[in-house]
């Protein structure tokens, strides 16, 4: 999960990170109040998940309470990349005398952890980890030793920061790191880290992303989950229970293993190159038990996607033999009724198989088609959900 600045910031402070004092905002009159409590300047900034919002013009320094009343009325509702804001956040605004960049990240290819850090920070950094990638540090983190106050300062002079912020910046690097860990994060970002006139080190900035899957340690952090800005059919399927993800495409996917459902993606997108370029819509990964309820849940969920023109179940029975599954299914398309309105293409294989396809040969219910491989069920899913979207 993707927290948002204002999230990230109460984590900086609950473990000591120096920042400005800020407070949410989601509408014009509450923003104007935050301003007046705290005393001009104030920044007014677009709370939204997604990054570059100084240069979207979600970011605005405001010298007086006015300023800031009329920066929230310009920020509420800006849509930034399509993220549309309903919530800014008002801080008191620092000077900024230098811009810093500091991040600790999960680095899969080299399976350890990274920092990375820089004395030229703010909103270039993208174009400066291209252009020169050697003034962006990155310095291997060992997940047992962690940033001490020797790593700190391998760091923090791999960044080259300046002699007199040092020690305050390993301070900062030393505390992130332990967002990091204690709070389960896989992504800790602060840019800009800045220091102001008075020589001060301050997070103006923080981006944190928390490992889901270690959600069950951390009810504390259930409180930033934001049901309105999920997607909705992800919500839906999160209260069932089912592991999906919605993608772009028109081609609804329902397998059985994470590792067939990734496979299967990759068949449909391969398929879709020769009709019309369509792709698959979403991941869905009904497990082990792919019982009745588990797969009118999954396809009730597919159908709902607007976005969907067919639907590809491919299955592999293993404990759960291809019987059950094929038994599943029709029962699946009873539950449904008339909501099962889109052709469904199944490719059953393994445990029970020719008993699995007999009993949808039976069934001989008007929207399935039984594919005998996992090609040829890409192809005629893409096939179909090409010609429904023409
Ligand atoms: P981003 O564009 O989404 O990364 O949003 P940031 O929070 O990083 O803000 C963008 C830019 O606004 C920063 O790089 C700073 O230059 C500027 N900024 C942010 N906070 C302050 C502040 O307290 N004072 C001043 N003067 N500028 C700020
Ligand atoms: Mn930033």
């Amino acid at each position: 999960m993707d927290l948002y600045e204002y999230q990230a910031k109460e984590l900086f402070a609950k473990h000591g990170v120096p920042g400005t004092r800020g407070k949410t905002a989601t509408t014009v009159d509450e923003a104007e109040a935050i301003a007046a409590e705290y005393g001009v300047p104030v920044m007014v900034k677009s709370q939204v998940k997604i990054g570059g919002r100084g240069k979207a013009g979600g970011v605005k320094f405001s010298p007086d309470v006015a300023a800031a009343r009329k920066n929230a009325e310009a920020i509420l509702g800006l849509d930034i990349k399509g993220h549309v804001t309903r919530t800014v956040l008002v801080t008191e605004a620092a000077d900024i005398a230098e811009e810093y960049y500091v991040s600790y990240l999960l680095d899969r290819s080299n399976r350890t952890y990274l920092a990375m850090a820089s004395k030229d920070g703010g909103m270039e950094i993208e174009e400066l980890a291209v252009e020169r990638p050697e003034a962006l540090a990155r310095v291997a983190v060992d997940a047992i030793v962690g940033v001490d106050a020797a790593k700190a300062h391998e760091i923090a002079v791999a960044g080259r920061f300046p002699e007199e912020v040092r020690d305050q910046v390993e301070n900062v690097l030393i505390k992130l790191w332990d967002v990091f860990i204690s709070e389960d994060a896989t992504l800790v970002e602060v840019n800009p880290l800045v220091k102001t006139p008075d020589g001060v080190v301050l997070a103006l900035d923080g981006k944190v992303s928390l490992d889901d899957n270690a959600s069950f340690r951390h009810p504390e952090h259930a409180a930033f989950v934001d049901n309105a800005a999920e997607n909705p059919l992800e919500l839906a399927a999160k209260e069932k229970n089912l592991n999906y993800v919605k993608l772009d495409g028109q081609v609804g996917i329902i397998g059985n293993g994470a590792g067939l459902v990734m496979s299967t993606l990759d068949v449909v997108a391969y398929a879709g190159e020769a009709h019309g370029g369509v792709k698959p819509a979403n991941f869905l990964d009904i497990g082990g038990g792919a019982s009745a309820t588990v797969m009118a849940n999954g396809l009730e969920i597919i159908l709902g996607d607007e976005e969907v023109r067919a639907v590809f179940v491919n299955v592999f029975g293993g404990i759960t033999a291809c019987d059950a599954v094929a038994n599943g299914i029709v029962q699946a398309l009873q539950i449904l009724g008339d909501e099962a309105n889109k052709p469904l293409v199944v490719r059953l294989d393994g445990n029970n198989v020719e008993e699995g396809r007999r009993i949808l040969a039976e069934a001989n219910h008007p929207l399935v088609t039984l594919a005998d491989t996992m090609d040829e069920g890409a192809d005629k899913a893409a096939e179909l959900a090409f010609a429904a979207a023409k």
